[in-house]
C-alpha cells in the first residue's frame, strides 16, 4: 500500500472552509494541522469529532478521520471512540455554545474521568452559526440578538471549571497567536489524559466586542511570567479567574494522573476493538438489526 508523506498539504481536504474571511477558526485549523505534522502522527491515527456550530465544521477541512456529531455531543462520541481504539489520537472540537452550554455536563464528566482526549474549544463568546446570540461565555451587559437590552448573566470561567473538574492539561490560546497555539496544541495532543485548550477565536461577523484588538490589548503569555509554575493548581486557578484588563494565555496547568483507560477493568484486556465480542454470529446480527 502506498504511503502518503505527512505534510500540511497532505492534511488538506477537498472541502474548503466556509467560514467568514477573518474568522478566528482559521488559525485553530492551521494549528491542529501543524501540531499533527510536528508530532508525526499519520492521518489515519487521528480522529476529530465535533458538535454543531461554525467551528464544528472543522473535521471536514482536514484529511483525517472525522465525525460531525450532534449539538453538544462531541465529547460522548469522542469518548466512545477513544475507549474503543486506544491507537487513535482523538481530538474533540467545537464552540463555546456547543461545549460550555449544550454539552457542559459531558465536558465536566470527561474531565472528572481524565479520559485520554484533547478538547479544543473555539471560544468566540457568542453562538456564531445562529447569528450571534448569547453563549455561556458572553460578557455581562453585552447586547446581542437574544439580549437586546444587554446580557444579565455572568459568563462562566471555563478554565477554572476545568481545573476544578480534574482536567490534567489546561491551556488557553488565541488564534491570532497562531504559532503559540500550535505549541499548545501539540503538547495537548501528546499529553496523556484530558487536555483542554480554550481558544479565543473571534467571530468577526457577530461579536463586535470581543474582537482581535480587544484580545491583543489584554492577552499576555504565562511562559513570559518569571516564576509561574504550571504544576501549581491553586496558582493556575488564580490565573483561570483573571479576565479583565489582562488575560493570561499559555499553559495554566499540567499534571500526570492515571487515565480512565488505565483504571477501567473492562479495558484491562486492551482496547475494545481488540477484544472478542463474546457473541455468536446470530445474536450479533440480531442485535445489529435492532439498533439499525
Ligand atoms: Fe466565524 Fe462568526 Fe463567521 Fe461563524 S459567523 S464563520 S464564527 S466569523
Ligand atoms: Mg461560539
Amino acid at each position: 500500500m502506498a504511503t502518503v508523506e505527512l505534510t500540511l498539504k497532505s492534511l488538506d481536504s477537498d472541502v474548503h472552509p466556509d467560514w467568514c474571511p477573518g474568522c478566528g477558526d482559521f488559525g485553530v485549523l492551521k494549528s491542529i494541522k501543524e501540531a499533527i505534522v510536528e508530532l508525526g502522527i499519520p492521518a489515519h491515527k487521528v480522529l476529530i469529532v465535533s458538535g454543531i456550530g461554525c467551528s464544528s465544521n472543522l473535521p471536514g477541512f482536514i484529511r483525517a478521520y472525522g465525525v460531525h456529531s450532534l449539538h453538544g455531543r462531541a465529547i460522548p462520541v469522542a469518548t466512545g471512540a477513544a475507549l474503543a481504539n486506544h491507537d487513535l489520537h482523538v481530538i474533540a472540537v467545537g464552540g463555546d455554545g456547543d461545549g460550555y452550554g449544550i454539552g457542559i455536563a459531558h465536558f465536566i464528566h470527561a474531565m472528572r474521568r481524565n479520559l485520554n482526549l484533547t478538547y479544543i474549544v473555539m471560544d468566540n463568546e457568542v453562538y456564531g452559526l445562529t447569528t450571534g446570540q448569547t453563549s455561556p461565555t458572553t460578557t455581562e451587559g453585552m447586547k446581542t440578538k437574544s439580549t437586546p437590552r444587554g446580557n444579565v448573566e455572568k459568563p462562566i470561567q471555563p478554565l477554572a471549571l476545568a481545573l476544578a473538574s480534574g482536567a490534567t492539561y489546561v491551556a488557553r490560546g488565541f488564534s491570532a497567536e497562531q504559532k503559540h497555539l500550535t505549541k499548545l496544541t501539540a503538547a495537548a495532543i501528546a499529553h496523556r489524559g484530558f487536555s483542554l485548550i480554550d481558544v479565543f477565536s473571534p467571530c468577526v461577523t457577530f461579536n463586535k466586542l470581543n474582537t482581535y484588538p480587544f484580545f491583543k490589548e489584554r492577552v499576555y503569555k504565562l511562559e513570559d511570567q518569571p516564576g509561574y509554575d504550571p504544576a501549581d493548581l491553586m496558582g493556575a486557578m488564580e490565573k483561570a479567574m483573571e479576565f479583565n484588563s489582562r488575560i493570561p494565555i499559555g499553559l495554566l496547568y499540567r499534571t500526570e494522573k492515571p487515565t480512565y483507560e488505565d483504571t477501567e477493568p473492562v479495558l484491562r484486556d486492551g482496547p475494545l476493538v481488540d477484544q472478542k465480542l463474546g457473541l455468536d454470529r446470530r445474536t450479533f446480527d440480531e442485535l445489529l438489526a435492532e439498533t439499525m
